[in-house]
């Protein structure tokens, strides 16, 4: 029997209202029989695949096929609103009536020298991949290191990829990889934005958006600075647009004229690489006019404490600068401290010695005429911009800034972002409702991928990885922790780091991990070297790595100089790709120029499940962890991550018990008991963790322990998966803070925290800065914080807001960068113009695997990249969607009319772009949303190409990353990808 879903009555009730209403307004609802209607669609929630903002849908499915897809209304983030990519989501199951033919349904497999795939069993694949796995790893065994450290690891193997699984997967993942003994472990966000996470992490304590999407509505100015947040998170400005009905300015800072410029108040353009020289005036202009929030500054940053009197700044150098090694000696770059060990401050903040006063001095050279001649922004424009940021210092005023990795992918990108953070701490900023750094992550689950440990250097919860010289449990222990607080009101949640490493352990190793066994420790690798995105391909290049597992991530276009990573995958001796379709880097004996008879690669390919056809958790950008059901069924063969990973594991669990192998009980003696198939909801709960004497589940992690009682997967979900239920899968719409924190929609991380550092909110006695808009305040009658989570519960005066730090003051002054204390402008790389500002041309601390740059007189101009609405990253997913195809089908980039007039190339003109490491064909948009920049009386030309095309899909197009340079910020070793030469010619 029909029912009349909720959906069926809005048709209907829609029909009555809107549609048959006789003239003269009588409405027939009465004498309009009700016909059934005849199909039955399920309907279910879920959170869009693509961009971090973390969209709810609706999916109508039939018969478990997608019959439909739209924007959830009752989300409170996009109010059933969606972009195009979102509104295109279905086309990842159907494509009119019936499946997308791009989508993978069998499992494929390329033999040595084969040009064709064939199609496999699942059962075969899985043992084959199997045997290859445990071949190579046995084979190139890493027990011991050359100082007799036991380290078990294997540098043959390497894992890649993701950040679009749920997060349930992506700690599978880890898991899996890390008890083969793998080191080479890497996702996207390596390349995209952890130079942005780590300049967080330095300043503030942590690197995610501070604040989140809802609350940019609270702000009284939004600057937008290394992110097109229009075209990158479309959805989200819909509460810029909500802000700036208020009254709210709309900054947009960008080398081009974006969608962003288009609807801003004020749109500046900059050129590529110079983000430090324009928040340094920005920081020089707060400075000299005394516009910081004084009360903020004096309390909550380090602004008053007293730096080692031989510290200093020269000529682009600080001190300790060895010309040699090219490496900073930071000795000088300390806290002049008593001997207690407690830092000396000055009240007066009038010691010369004093942070601010050295802040004051190392950016009086950012002086507006300096800033405008690097930078070729217009000097009247920029003065706006600093009045008009500025004016957020007030006490009862916010200002936020959103960045991502247009400010992250260069050169100085820690530092870009560092300056970000300064100014923002000046200006009373960080902790406030409509105030934060924000946007950073842009994949849908890039926050929640990562954390699950798929960098190469952190386990999940990003507790560091053990290395080569950590004796022991108790010395690698000693090493992670912070050490005991000097000062009085500081708690450092880093102090518990032995709670979290031991839990972990507990949960990946159960009855094999007791005080004996160093709770499993023994099994983990232990890091020799540094196994980033960039060093992982010189291996495989070099042979030392010989087999890939590539999750869902696509090297072949998306490595710098891409040229160089299709090489080295040629070398590969396997390589198993798990996506939805076929991507270049599986395809890669069919990239051009490639003899697949050549081509020795056994390759795997493996079809996975859409995030529509699988249920589990992912973490939008803003830290919301929100949970997704399964609407529809996986195309033919397609199975689930979280399916894949768990019969990869068990098979490998098989030949070990069987064959054994060194530090085989890394393998055999992992924990993996979730059922057949298995179940994500007994993977959420390992991931939240149990109390083992009671086995209930714990309810944050402040109840973790170090002696072996807790065990929990990743103490940052400790707290999402609790006896009071699946707290991620909460769907209460009311807001009772007023502010738009929604915090009983989903959970967040920290412990459901919606605006991080919320303590800087509020003064010494615990009263809002701005009461109109409080995120917490302290009721003495009740003797309790009121609003959202606190960064720590004592009452007000009695703990520093910035938690995760030391002293638990905002840094202005960072000791932790190898680059420098304070940002400061260099030129990227390649430039086509001399610094003007020292005599230091770009990072003395920058690291490059290239020849030498290209020169400025074959390769003239400055080029940048960029993403564009409609697709994601290299475009395998949405290069495989016909709507999408459709409204952006070729490779093109822009050039200002006045470049185009130089080099005679008209609009629509095929043009090749040349760098000196490749080149590549595009389409010339002649636009005016690019222009020259006057720099320092030199005209810099200066194009912007989107990166989203390769060889394989439904269109094709040249890949810009021919055309990137491996240079990296030493940071993070995130390649420079925003800034590099090139010339351009017509290509006929
Ligand atoms: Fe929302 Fe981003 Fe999906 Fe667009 S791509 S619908 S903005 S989550």
């Amino acid at each position: 029997m029909h029912t009349v879903s909720r959906r069926d009555f809005l048709k209907l009730s829609g029909a009555v209202a809107g549609g048959l209403l006789l003239p003269g307004g009588r409405a027939l609802a009465q004498e309009i029989p009700v016909f059934p209607l005849h199909k039955r669609i399920g309907e279910t929630t879920t959170i869009c695949t693509f961009c971090g903002v973390g969209c709810g849908q609706i999916v109508g499915a039939s018969d478990g096929i997608v019959v439909n897809i739209e924007g959830d209304p009752d989300h409170p983030i996009n109010q059933g609103n969606l972009c195009p990519k979102g509104n295109a989501l279905h086309q990842l199951a159907t494509v009119g009536q019936a499946a997308n033919p791009r989508r993978l349904n069998q499992v494929k497999y390329r033999a040595p020298g084969s040009d064709r795939w064939e199609e496999k069993s699942w059962e075969w694949a899985i043992n084959e991949m199997a045997k290859r796995i445990k071949a190579t790893r046995d084979a190139d065994w890493i027990g011991e290191d050359e100082e007799g450290h036991t380290v078990n690891r294997t540098e043959a193997i390497a894992a890649l990829g993701t950040v679009f699984a749920n997060s349930q997967e992506a700690y599978l993942l880890t898991k899996l990889v890390r008890s083969l003994g793998v080191v080479y472990n890497e996702n996207e966000s390596r390349i995209c934005v952890t130079s942005a996470v780590k300049a967080g992490g330095e300043s503030v304590g942590r690197g995610p958006m501070t604040n989140h999407w809802i609350d940019l509505r609270n702000s009284d100015c939004i600057m937008s600075i290394g992110c097109n947040v229009a075209e990158t998170f479309p959805v989200s400005f819909r509460w810029i647009e909500r802000a700036k009905e208020g009254g709210a300015k709309l900054i947009s800072v960008d080398p081009r004229f974006t969608r962003t410029s288009a609807v801003a108040d004020i749109p500046v353009q900059l050129r590529t690489g110079t983000d430090i020289a324009f928040i340094g005036g920005m920081i020089n202009y707060v400075l000299e006019n005394e516009l910081y929030q004084d009360e903020y500054v004096r309390e909550y940053t380090n602004a008053s404490f007293l730096i080692n009197a031989d510290f200093g700044f020269e000529d682009g150098l600080f001190t300790g600068y060895d010309t040699e090694t090219g490496v900073y000696d930071k000795s000088t770059w300390q806290y002049q401290t008593d001997e207690e060990g407690i830092p000396k401050m000055d009240e007066s903040l009038q010691d010369p010695n004093c942070v601010l006063q050295l802040l004051k001095d190392h950016f009086s050279r950012y002086d507006p005429d300096t800033v405008c001649g690097i930078t070729g922004t217009r000097k009247e424009v920029f003065l706006e911009v600093c009045e008009t940021f500025a004016a957020t210092g007030a006490r009862d005023r916010a200002g936020a800034i959103i960045c991502s990795s247009g400010a992250a992918e260069h050169s100085l990108g820690t530092q870009n972002v560092r300056s970000y953070y300064i100014l923002q701490l000046l200006l009373g900023n960080i902790g406030v409702a409509g105030g934060g750094i924000n946007g950073i992550a842009g994949a849908s689950n890039g926050l929640g991928c990562t954390l699950q440990g798929r960098l190469f250097d952190v386990l999940t919860g990003n507790v560091p990885m053990p290395a080569s010289g950590d004796a022991n449990l108790e010395a690698y222990l000693e090493r992670v922790t912070a050490p005991a607080a000097t000062m009085e009101n500081v708690v450092s949640p880093w102090r518990s780091r032995p709670n979290h490493a031991v839990s972990m352990l507990k949960a990946w190793y159960g009855d094999a991990a007791t005080e004996t066994t160093e709770f499993g420790w023994g099994y983990l690798p232990k890091l020799g070297g540094n196994y980033s995105f960039v060093p992982l391909f010189e291996a495989m290049n070099a042979g030392t790595i010989r087999g890939l597992l590539s999750w869902g991530m696509n090297p072949a276009s998306s490595g710098p100089n891409s040229g160089i990573v299709r090489e080295a995958l040629q070398k590969l001796d396997w390589l198993v790709v798990t996506d939805l379709g076929e991507t270049e880097t599986a395809a890669i004996w069919k990239a051009p120029g490639v003899d697949s008879a050549q081509n020795r690669t056994e390759i795997f390919l493996l079809p996975a499940a859409a995030s529509l056809e699988k249920e589990g958790s992912l973490m939008s950008s803003a830290r919301w962890m929100q949970w997704r059901y399964q609407a529809a069924n996986p195309p033919g063969e397609a199975k689930s991550d979280l399916w894949i990973i768990t019969q990869l594991m068990l098979k490998l669990k098989e030949l070990y018990l069987q064959e054994d192998g060194p530090n085989a009980e890394a393998i055999t003696n992992l924990t993996w008991d979730y059922g057949d198939p298995p179940d994500v909801h007994a993977v959420a709960q390992e991931m939240n963790g149990y109390d083992l004497t009671t086995g209930e589940l714990l309810g944050g992690p402040g109840a973790l322990k170090g002696d072996g009682t807790t065990s929990c997967g990743n103490w940052l979900w400790c707290g999402s998966y609790t006896e009071q239920g699946n707290m991620m899968a909460r769907r209460d719409p009311v807001d009772p803070s007023g502010i738009g924190l929604f915090s009983n929609w989903a959970w967040c991380f920290p412990v459901n925290r919606r605006i991080m550092y919320n303590r800087a909110s509020v003064d010494l006695e615990g009263n809002p800065w701005n009461p109109d808009e409080p995120v917490i305040s302290w009721d003495s009658a009740s003797e309790a914080w009121v609003g959202d989570v606190p960064d720590g519960g004592s009452p007000p005066g009695t703990a520093y807001p910035f938690v995760m730090k030391p002293h638990g003051r905002g840094c202005l002054f960072g000791m932790g960068r190898p680059d420098g204390p304070f940002p400061e402008h260099y030129e990227p790389w390649e430039s086509p113009v001399v610094n003007s500002l020292s005599s230091v041309q770009s990072s003395p601390a920058l690291k490059s695997w290239e020849e030498a740059p290209g020169s400025r007189e074959e390769y003239p101009i400055m080029a940048t990249t960029y993403r564009l609405v409609e697709h994601m990253h290299t475009g395998t997913m949405t290069r495989n969607l016909p709507w999408l195809v459709e409204a952006q089908p070729d490779m093109f980039f822009e050039l200002s009319e006045e470049l185009a007039a130089e080099k005679g190339i008209a609009n629509g003109a095929k043009v090749i772009i040349q760098s000196a490491r490749g080149e590549i064909e595009a389409i010339a948009v002649v636009t005016k949303r690019l222009r020259p920049f006057a720099v320092n009386g030199q005209v810099v030309h200066q194009i912007a190409l989107p990166w989203h095309w390769g060889y394989v899909g439904l269109v094709t197009g040249d890949s810009t990353n021919l055309l990137t340079a491996r240079v990296v910020d030493t940071n993070t070793m995130i390649p420079a990808y925003r800034e590099f030469l090139v010339d351009v010619r017509r290509a006929e």
